[in-house]
């Protein structure tokens, strides 16, 4: 096949399998299989820019840097919708609709999805442009970023319009947002409020691998065109179905107003078994001929209704605002209310977010508040009952010192929260800081919990994570409800915790903004811990994914005094500070310049240890056998017609053992 019939054929095979995967929900390869698959792509395009195709799949991953996103004039204007809250509401909407057009009318019922609207357009069945709503006449081109989401088709399958723009909700799924928060709270930084904020605010990020790395998702809803062939909004949602669009299987035909409103019952109760949020149905006139004559008011199409959903929410007494400090001294404000019934759990505390939010509102003590609960985990207050409000009320005033130590709280430029710069001397920092050091992701100390944690630095043996290495079991005795065994297994988790490999220990010691993943992405790149130390903020953001913000705390948290000091205690009590020996002798460039395809099953180590293997020792690992494949590693079972391929070509092949010897005998 020529080089471009490989590219053709690779791009075919991962869009058809990224339809499975996103659309259907019903992989048809595994991962490690796709990701091989894209590299191989990865590597032609590479090498080959003369079949470049701004619709590759590769580009899925992002890449792209938008400065200005440009402004875009809609060629269909972007209506918002009506609202309607009661069943009067809709007999009302009926009746004017009857007065408008003849026969029967039929509603289509959708689902209200709750994200960010967006508009694609779709010539000769690629995508070409991808606009928000922006004020409805125009928006922002937002391409670049939109190509990463994979439930947005880069190509269309089966018979479709030459031109025609379709218009979706770009979501955030509560996995994937609860996922992400996760990894934020963990890098020590705030949560993000909702997952429609996120989603929206994801289609304004510059660089589109950050948002190639959101689990965003589109659903689409609407066919805006000029002879697009279909009659009813049903039909069109069918048809953007078949084209290769997300298209949720909820919408409903209903013949009257009492079938739509059974549709939105249903749906109030159900759509808590979502995976992602929604805010109300949608109804539509079912016929576009008559969706044309019903035309638009000034802000709406006169055709469609939306019904929204009663959000769940409560009225409470706010009856104090105490203040939490978090491992990186981040404070956040919290509600305190009278115990309320909400959804279902009795709910005492809300999150107050930070001093704008507590400002904007001018939420004050005593005051009578709504309390809601959305997507989001932590009940938030969304608003006051001024009837309520006591005439002697005062404003907020907002902490100005730490709660905890007394210290003037800070805030940095363009941030929300305040911050008390305490490091070293403010106590919920410092239990929080050797709190998530011991855990189980970072150094994973058995035998310790996050209570005791608390009780040692309050009992003065411990004012830092180095300290926890010299405690001793006659040290811990002492204290409240320490037994021998207890005190034991304590200094013994220490002590166990010596061998956690670097990646996790960089993790462990909490550097704002580095996660689990930048953790592993600076040790990989740098290897050691004094080498991270001395790197300049050029040199740390060189490495792949480490941006500037990255780069400054790593820079202050090495440049402070009693960080050096902890870090070479740690040494000394042979706490890993370097990549292992191992690893880094794994790392060679024995095989430099060669190919491998490995195929079949093996014995001695796993398929995933074999390619880990190759390409420590600077190899490539390739899915499909070609002239350029240096050898094949041949398992058991290996497929005949991979055999016979290689034989074809003459490609040489290795055993396990035969390989296996290879690179240990040799490096
Ligand atoms: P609103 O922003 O409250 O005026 O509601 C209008 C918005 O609802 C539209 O701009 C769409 O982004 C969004 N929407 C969500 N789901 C649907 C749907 N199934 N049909 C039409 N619009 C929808
Ligand atoms: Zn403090």
């Amino acid at each position: 096949m020529t080089i471009e019939g490989q590219i053709n054929t690779l791009r075919k095979e991962l869009q058809q399998h990224n339809y499975a995967y996103y659309v259907l929900d019903n992989p048809t390869i595994s991962d490690y299989e796709f990701d091989m698959k894209l590299k191989t792509l990865q590597e032609l395009e590479m090498k080959h820019p003369e079949f470049y195709d701004a619709n590759s799949p590769t580009l899925r991953v992002g890449g792209q840097i938008t400065k200005n996103f440009e402004t875009i004039v809609h060629e269909y204007r972007m209506y918002s919708l009506d609202n309607s809250y009661s069943r009067e509401d809709l007999l009302d909407w009926e009746t004017r609709i009857k007065k408008q057009v003849d026969g029967e009318v039929q509603y289509s019922c959708e689902l209200k999805y709750d994200g960010a609207s967006i508009s694609l357009t779709y010539e000769k069945g690629v995508l070409i442009r991808a606009v928000t709503r922006g004020d409805g006449f125009q928006g922002d081109d937002v391409t670049n970023n939109i190509k990463t989401i994979k439930t947005v088709p880069l190509k269309l399958q089966g018979r479709y319009p030459d031109k025609f723009a379709i218009r979706g909700e770009i979501i955030l799924p509560f996995d994937g947002f609860k996922k992400m928060n996760e990894e934020r709270v963990a890098a020590g930084e705030e949560p993000y409020a909702n997952p429609r904020n996120t989603a929206s605010g994801s289609l304004k990020l510059q660089d589109s691998t950050e948002v190639a790395k959101r689990p965003l998702a589109c659903l689409l809803y609407n066919l805006t065109g000029d002879n697009l062939g279909v009659e009813s909004q049903m039909e069109s949602l069918e048809k953007a179905r078949e084209w290769g669009f997300k298209v949720p299987d909820a919408a409903k035909l209903a013949n009257s107003i009492d079938e739509v409103l059974e549709f939105v019952n249903y749906w109030d109760e159900q759509r808590h078994n979502l995976p992602y949020e929604t805010d109300g149905v949608v109804i539509k006139v079912n016929n576009l001929q008559q969706q044309e004559e019903l035309g638009y008011t000034a802000k709406a199409p006169r055709w469609a209704m939306a019904y929204k959903f009663q959000t769940e929410q409560a009225e409470s007494v706010l009856k104090e605002i105490t203040y939490q400090i978090g491992r990186t001294g981040a404070i956040t404000p919290v509600a305190n209310l009278e115990p309320v019934q909400l959804a279902g759990t009795t709910v005492r505390r809300a999150s107050l977010h930070n001093a704008d939010q507590i400002a904007k509102l001018d939420i004050r003590v005593h005051d009578t508040v709504y309390v809601e609960k959305g997507g989001e985990i932590i009940p938030k207050i969304v608003g006051v009952n001024l009837t309520e409000r006591a005439v002697d009320s005062l404003p907020t005033v907002y902490i100005s010192e730490c709660p905890e130590c007394t210290t003037t709280l800070i805030r940095n430029e363009g941030e929300a929260q305040h911050y008390c710069p305490n490091v070293t001397g403010c106590p919920p920092q410092i239990v929080g800081r050797i709190q998530h050091f011991i855990s189980r992701k970072a150094m994973d100390i058995e035998g310790l919990g996050g209570e005791t944690v608390a009780l040692l630095v309050k009992e003065g043996l411990i004012t830092n994570y180095a300290d926890l290495y010299e405690l001793t079991v006659e040290q811990l005795l002492p204290l409240e409800r320490m037994a021998q065994k207890s005190a034991e297994n304590l200094v013994a988790g220490v002590a166990k915790s010596k061998e956690i490999p670097f990646e996790r220990v960089l993790f462990a010691l909490g550097i704002r903004y580095v996660g689990e993943t930048v953790a592993k992405k600076l040790v990989k790149h740098f290897k050691t811990i004094t080498a991270i130390m001395n790197a300049s903020e050029e040199a740390l953001v060189s490495v792949d994914e480490i941006g500037i913000r990255i780069a400054q705390s790593v820079r202050e948290f090495f440049s402070l005094e009693v960080t050096r000091i902890i870090i070479e205690r740690l040494r000394q009590y042979g706490v890993q500070l370097e990549i292992s020996a191992e690893e880094l002798a794994g790392q060679t460039a024995l095989l430099q310049g060669e190919v491998y395809v490995v195929s079949g099953v093996f014995h001695k180590i796993s398929r995933t240890e074999l390619k880990k293997l190759i390409e420590n020792n600077g190899g490539k690992v390739s899915t499909s056998i070609s002239a350029r494949t240096s050898f094949v590693i041949a398992g058991d079972k290996m497929g005949p017609s991979k055999l016979e391929k290689a034989d074809k070509l003459g490609i040489p092949l290795l055993s396990e053992d035969e390989f296996l010897e290879k690179v240990m005998f040799e490096a």
